[in-house]
């Protein structure tokens, strides 16, 4: 089969590899659409996030969708040609955390595209039958493959406890602030305020949910008369996040998504007068099922989200894309072509 790898900062290749055999309890997939994630960016520009590095070629790729060609031993579901899409983390199932139900944060988890395992910029994959989710054919297969950025923003949702009449600030209109918007609105918020310094990106969140949006190039969230209760933080900056932070009402939830800095300046008598709680996000779990139907049901729109598709032979493109064009929100690999 064909396989997209990076071989290091900057340098990606289309090379042969065997196509591989789904062993006891997975299934093998044939890739259909695979969404390039800021992650995949990072690793293309910089060879490593954080204490992952890339020391051997890696092929990059975690938000993926496909067909269901082959079951390994003891698997009876899902069955062959079943459209499925692949949640890209596998935990060990048998340590605390995941027996208490976190298995996002089992530290024996292997996650696609992630040093030192492989992603899905392929023709094939094997996923654990389970993660292989089914979905139906009203979910195209682009939107398939973005039911993994959705699922981070239901789980910010659940982490913020956005609920029925809720008052939610997003910091940050990019693909995962995007995919939260819906998620809030899809959970019930009413008051749903996005701020970011792209005004293509606002337009698309208001198109999509927001009910006010703030251009952070000329104005700041500042001091709203309802103010919001939960910060949905997805845009990594640290001047962003603390705004957002002092924006809280009392007993406020500020839910860390975004990736920034290593260390930032808390506000914390704000934090202590008013009670707020401040938690991260890291991955997701148990989110697929609500992210398949709310999608089936039309509530969420990822469709929405895609501003460009290439050829697996252009993944160089796909990961190029953000930085050639500001109006680039989501863009996506169809390794079959
Ligand atoms: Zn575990």
């Amino acid at each position: 089969m064909r396989v997209s790898v990076l071989r290091g900062i900057g340098d990606v290749a289309l090379i042969e590899r065997p196509t591989p055999e789904p062993g006891p309890g997975e299934v093998l997939v044939r890739v259909a659409s695979v969404g390039v994630c800021g992650s995949d960016v990072h690793y293309y520009d910089h060879g490593r996030i954080g204490q992952y590095v890339v020391e051997q070629p890696l092929v990059l790729g975690h938000e993926a969708s496909g067909v269901v060609t082959a079951l390994g031993a003891g698997v009876t579901s899902p069955a062959v040609g079943q459209r499925v899409s692949i949640e890209p983390g596998v935990p060990d199932l048998v340590c605390e955390q995941c027996l208490a139900g976190r298995y996002n944060l089992c530290a024996n988890m292997r996650f696609y595209a992630t040093p030192p395992i492989d992603g899905a910029f392929a023709e094939y994959v094997v996923v654990h039958a389970a993660f292989a989710h089914p979905v139906p054919d009203s979910i195209s297969d682009d939107a398939a493959a973005l039911l993994e950025p959705l699922s981070v923003g239901i789980w910010a949702c659940r982490k913020g406890r956005v609920g029925a009449g809720s008052r939610v600030l997003i910091t940050g209109a990019g693909p995962i602030g995007l995919v939260s918007v819906q998620a809030a609105r899809a959970f019930g918020a009413t008051d749903i305020v996005v701020s970011d310094v792209n005004p293509a990106r606002l337009a698309i969140a208001r198109e999509l949910g927001a009910t006010e949006v703030v251009d952070a190039r000329t104005a700041d969230v500042g001091d709203p008369p309802r103010p919001p209760q939960v910060l949905l933080e997805c845009s990594g900056n640290p001047a962003a996040t603390v705004a957002g932070i002092r924006a809280l009402a009392p007993a406020g939830r500020a839910v860390l998504v975004g990736m920034g800095g290593e260390e930032l300046a808390l506000p914390l008598s704000v934090v202590q007068e008013r009670e707020l709680e401040v938690t991260g996000v890291f991955r997701y779990a148990g989110t697929w099922p609500t992210a398949i139907a709310l999608v089936a049901a039309g509530r969420i729109d990822l469709d929405r989200l895609v501003t460009g598709s290439y050829a697996l032979a252009d993944a160089e493109g796909a990961l190029t894309a953000g930085r050639r064009d500001p109006h680039s929100v989501k863009v996506v690999v169809h390794p079959q072509t």
